[in-house]
């Protein structure tokens, strides 16, 4: 099967035709205003996809919504970008191709794709978290993809912030000092003055945040008892976060239950395209168009 996948992000679209990560060709369509955006990956996937096309997978930046049964199943909607705020993203696509099309968020389409061919192959029970310009986790359990009403925002957790230690307060324009306003990339230079990217390896930020991080996986692995972690964004381009995270998860957890690991993602950036391929094969499994249902794991 041949399929169309998107990764809907805030400064590009990665758009891809293929049915696997092995064949799958894509290219980068700078995030505009929506309707350009939108004709330039439908002409895109007509002209990549050369009529083989069975179905069509988003994975997008959100809020989104992710209910079928609503009228705004496929749309983005809450986010700070204005212009893309209610806009309709699968309704376009879908009715320009007349298949099925799924729709989730850029990170449980990363999670999916991880679950599939990468980091957490072999085990049903995974968690992704990206930690870039904001923060975001999707979860497998059992070998699904976990929803709640709407999508998890795994960002906005609330963990311990202690003040005298850090009297950063915090950049997220809804919760200040959740974890995403204190350890997305931009949390990150705000506090330190300077982009992530240029602070020294053996800055204290790295430190704080590794702190920060485990936290949060402390959560995680005591809600969702994942096998494997995989994390990504561009903020874990640190290489030594990795470490210092362990010992700090290993360091909170005490003991208690068995710790997953916690590792970075195998399809590096192209996870978030690659799972879109998986919500394409799902959705026409789904439609009742394809024999074959996929399986995750
Ligand atoms: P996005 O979240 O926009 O999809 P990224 O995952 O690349 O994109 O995240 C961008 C954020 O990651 C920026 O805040 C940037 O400062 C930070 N970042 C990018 N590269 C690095 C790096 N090598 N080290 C630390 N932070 C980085
Ligand atoms: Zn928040």
């Amino acid at each position: 099967m041949f399929y169309g996948a998107i990764e809907a992000g805030g400064t590009k679209f990665v758009c891809g035709v293929g049915s696997s990560p092995d064949d799958l060709r894509t290219v980068r369509i700078p995030t505009a205003e929506p309707a350009g955006t939108i004709a330039d990956v439908i002409s895109f996937l007509r002209e990549a996809g050369g009529g083989k096309l069975s179905a069509i997978g988003i994975g997008s930046f959100g809020p989104v919504c992710t209910d079928r049964q609503s009228a705004e199943w496929g749309h983005i909607t809450s986010t700070p970008k204005t212009a893309w705020r209610n806009c309709d993203l699968a309704g376009p696509i879908g009715a320009a191709f007349g298949m099925p099309v799924g729709f989730d968020t850029d990170v449980n389409a990363a999670a999916l794709a991880e679950a599939r061919w990468g980091a957490a192959r072999g085990v049903s029970d995974s968690l992704y978290l990206t930690v870039g310009t904001g923060i975001g986790g999707g979860a497998i359990a059992s070998g699904r993809v976990v929803h709640g009403m709407s999508h998890p925002e795994m960002g906005h957790i609330r963990i311990p912030h202690d003040r005298t230690d850090d009297p950063f307060g915090g950049c997220c324009p809804y919760h200040g000092d959740c974890l995403e306003g204190l350890a997305s990339g931009p949390a990150i230079e705000a506090r330190w003055g300077k982009p992530a990217d240029q602070l020294p390896m053996e800055h204290p930020a790295w430190l704080l945040e590794a702190r920060y991080l485990a936290l949060a996986l402390a959560g995680f692995i005591c809600t969702l008892a994942p096998a494997r972690v995989i994390l990504g964004g561009g903020v874990m381009r640190q290489r030594q976060l990795f470490p210092l995270l362990r010992s700090e998860v290993e360091r909170l957890m005490n003991g208690y239950v068995a710790l997953p690991e916690i590792v970075p993602p195998a399809l590096g950036e192209r996870a978030g395209v690659c799972g879109a391929l998986v919500l394409a094969e799902s959705a026409l499994a789904e439609s009742g168009l394809a024999h074959d249902a996929p399986y995750i794991v």
